[in-house]
């Protein structure tokens, strides 16, 4: 399969906001690329949740990204084996 990139897109207006990295961090480019220039003017990659505006000016409606996927529930498992140590008195 070639590279597949995945965005997410404004909840209110459907604008192209972000692209999100196979590994779950954000990727926002915006802006042309001078020529020569091996970046765009702004070139940023996010590790976490944010919150950005729409950037369609007409709009700008909030939109909350979570970095972890909605559709995957962690296990929950591994966290607690790790709380009975500190039950220990
Ligand atoms: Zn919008």
């Amino acid at each position: 399969m070639p590279n597949k990139k995945t965005f997410v897109y404004c909840e209110k207006c459907g604008k192209k906001l972000i692209e999100r990295l196979p590994n779950g961090m954000w990727k926002f480019v915006f802006g042309k690329k001078a020529e020569g220039a091996k970046l765009p003017p702004v070139y940023m990659l996010i590790h976490g949740s944010l919150k950005m505006a729409c950037i369609r000016r007409s709009c700008g409606h909030f939109n909350v990204f979570n970095y972890f996927p909605t559709n995957q529930s962690p296990t929950e498992k591994s966290g607690k084996n790790n709380k009975e140590e500190e039950q220990n008195k």
